[in-house]
């Protein structure tokens, strides 16, 4: 093993922008896990596991799963070996008491996030995309009425958590419009600017 370099990244967006597919590519190219709470909840849902059985109703309606819940999803699944060196979040925090709960814990184990990458897209075509992906993937979640309710909670709640970050200079800003592609290659420039760059020993390479 080489000594990569250490990756924790968030990456906050509206619902819609783009940045589940993000970061997975993000997380690939770091040799990070990529950790999704709402892949995780959902996987629950569909297994019907105690979780999910919980958490349904919350999710169905496009409301917050209360922070303690989520919280304790996120801090074992950070536990766990492959997180080590890092992970790309998507999806966590969403509010300030998140936002808290995740200081803390990494806090307790002497670690800091390294950049928080904000996916930047107009509410319109976070609408048309959502829209479309209700088409394409039949997510219970994506009917108009809970597509509205989630994208006030992100304004509401998830938006001002990046002040806080803003205010720790962990913020990246990268336009979301775009091809695919053309958001991948800013997001990784934008690392790269803070001197965040995945390991050139070779496994990592390609991912854009
Ligand atoms: P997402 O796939 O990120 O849009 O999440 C789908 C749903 O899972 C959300 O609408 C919430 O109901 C729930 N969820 C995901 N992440 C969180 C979180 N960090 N806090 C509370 N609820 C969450």
């Amino acid at each position: 093993m080489t000594h990569a370099p250490s990756a924790r990244l968030l990456i906050v967006g509206p619902q819609g922008s783009g940045k589940g597919t993000q970061g997975v590519l993000v997380a690939e190219a770091f040799g990070v896990p990529q950790v999704a709470t709402g892949d995780i909840f959902r996987e629950n849902v569909k297994g019907g596991t105690d979780l999910g059985k919980q958490v349904q109703a919350i999710i169905e309606a496009g409301d917050l799963v209360p922070d303690e819940l989520t919280s304790a999803l996120v801090r074992d699944r950070l536990e766990q070996a492959d997180a080590a060196r890092g992970f790309v979040l998507d999806g966590y925090p969403r509010n300030r008491g998140q936002v808290d709960d995740l200081d803390a814990f990494l806090s307790g184990r002497d670690e800091s996030l390294d950049a928080v990458i904000e996916l930047v897209v107009p509410e319109e075509e976070s609408i048309d995309r959502l829209r479309q992906r209700a088409i394409d993937q039949g997510r219970t979640d994506d009917t108009e009425e809970v597509i509205a309710n989630r994208l006030a909670i992100y304004e509401r709640e998830t938006a001002p958590i990046l002040d806080v970050y803003r205010e720790h200079g962990l913020v990246v800003r990268v336009d979301g419009v775009g091809t695919l592609d053309d958001v991948t290659g800013r997001i990784f420039a934008a690392l790269a600017e803070r001197g965040l760059q995945p390991n050139g020993d070779g496994a990592a390479a390609g991912a854009a």
